[in-house]
């Protein structure tokens, strides 16, 4: 599956807590996908982190 974050973000970190091992601070402090190709074991994960972020930016393919 393909993870990407859109310009929506605005940095509040909740993806990077609850996703770790797919999300992580870019250097303006905004989160991006550590790769864009993400294993499916993470699905439930980055559907967690989808759903937590206030401003729907984490697309998923
Ligand atoms: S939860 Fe959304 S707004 Fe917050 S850091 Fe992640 S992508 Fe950005």
């Amino acid at each position: 599956m393909k993870v990407k974050v859109n310009q929506n973000c605005i940095g509040c970190g909740m993806c990077i807590d609850i996703c770790p091992e797919v999300f992580e601070y870019n250097d303006d402090g905004l989160s991006r996908a550590k790769s864009e190709e993400v294993s499916d074991s993470l699905k439930d994960s980055i559907s967690e982190a989808q759903e937590a972020c206030p401003v729907d930016a984490i697309e998923v393919e």
